[in-house]
């Protein structure tokens, strides 16, 4: 019942598994089997731009806390169920807003980053 959209992006699986770029095949991330919904997007190594979105709810982030980065791991810290493993060296640069499948929704996670400070550019 989950409906998948893909932006200049393929999906290894249907809506779960590796988040790859359609124009050059790099790896973005991960996406793990612990997210509900989910809505990613990235700037490719490659210069592509690309997104992926599970159930398109506008997802509540008022009462979240930020998820951990460990490794190159989103760590929820509630559950600590793993939920997106990042792979940097293949973009330039990545927002997201997930879904736990504990409840909790994160659009940014603890530590310091370029990323992260850089997330403030997308509407997600
Ligand atoms: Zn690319
Ligand atoms: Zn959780």
């Amino acid at each position: 019942m989950s409906t998948t959209n893909l932006i200049n992006s393929n999906l290894h699986n249907s809506n779960k598994g590796m988040l790859i770029c359609k124009d050059c095949g790099r790896v973005i991330c991960n996406i793990s089997d612990n997210l509900d919904c989910y809505k990613i997007s990235y700037i490719c190594r490659c210069g592509s731009m690309g997104s992926a979105e599970v159930n398109s709810v506008k997802l509540n982030i008022a009462d979240s806390p930020s998820a951990v980065l460990k490794g190159n791991h989103i760590i929820c810290p509630c559950c600590n169920l793993s939920l997106l493993a990042l792979m940097p060296e293949n973009y330039i640069n990545i927002a997201f807003r997930i879904k736990c499948k504990c409840g909790h929704t994160f659009n940014k996670f603890k530590n310091y980053s370029d990323i992260n400070k850089r997330l403030s550019e997308y509407n997600l």
